[in-house]
């Protein structure tokens, strides 16, 4: 299988023609080797227009979702980026080629280790990881410029936001199990502004200041 030709194509056929433009994000997606981070019976799917299952149970999302998370971020590279979801590493990847640090949680062992090593093994040096629950953030590592969620909540997990610096963004799936919409949130002087950018599909954030295990 031609994966280069195949990424191409979904850069063209899926990214572009839905609009997004950023030229940076463009070329990440160009360049990340998406098929890497897949299981290698799934790979045939690696660059199609839907999301891919992982470990546990849980899924890569489609491409045109991560680029647009990654594009509503707004990065200039100099910021440091949390992720909550590290799931299979694609996002953290694409993160990692436009701005220089990437911190991300995941809270399924099997899943971070066998991430870890696949990010390892591309060679990327400025990813952090770690297990556990991501609504808590990483108040070791805080404050961050940009946060993104990327499982369903249905509510704004507190200690992301106090762990956001002023003017800083957070983009999440806001919402019910199986529906939701993308938001972006930005930290003001004197309190938030939310944008809401689309309807989206993902799996539910699990933890303290997300969905009860029982929702899972
Ligand atoms: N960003 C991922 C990628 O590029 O493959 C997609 C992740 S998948 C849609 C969502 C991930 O969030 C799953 O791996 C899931 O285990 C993880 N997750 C759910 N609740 C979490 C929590 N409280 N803390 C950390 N990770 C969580």
């Amino acid at each position: 299988m031609d994966y280069e030709v195949l990424r191409k194509r979904m850069v063209e056929e899926q990214l572009i023609p839905r609009g997004i433009k950023n030229k940076k994000v463009i070329d990440a997606f160009y360049k990340v080797e998406r098929h890497k981070f897949i299981p290698e019976d799934l790979r045939a799917s690696a660059y199609a227009d839907f999301p891919v299952p992982i470990l546990e149970g849980q899924t890569i999302s489609q491409p045109y979702i991560v680029a647009l998370m990654t594009e509503c971020l707004e990065l200039t590279g100099q910021e440091k980026v949390l992720e909550i979801g590290t799931g299979s590493g694609y996002q953290a990847a694409i993160l990692a080629e436009l701005t220089k640090e990437v911190y991300s949680i995941e809270r399924f062992e099997s899943l971070s280790k066998n991430t870890q090593e696949i990010l390892k093994g591309l060679g990327y040096s400025n990813i952090k990881i770690k297990v556990g629950d991501g609504t808590l953030g990483w108040p070791e590592f805080a404050p961050f410029d940009r946060i993104i969620v990327t499982a369903a909540t249905p509510k704004v997990p507190l200690p992301l936001t106090e762990q956001l610096k002023e003017s800083g963004k957070l983009v999440l799936p806001l919402g019910e199990s199986f529906s939701q919409v993308l938001t972006v949130i930005e930290k003001k002087k004197d309190g938030f502004e939310s944008i809401e950018i689309c309807g989206c599909v993902f799996v539910p954030l699990v933890g303290k200041y997300g969905w009860q295990d029982k929702n899972a």
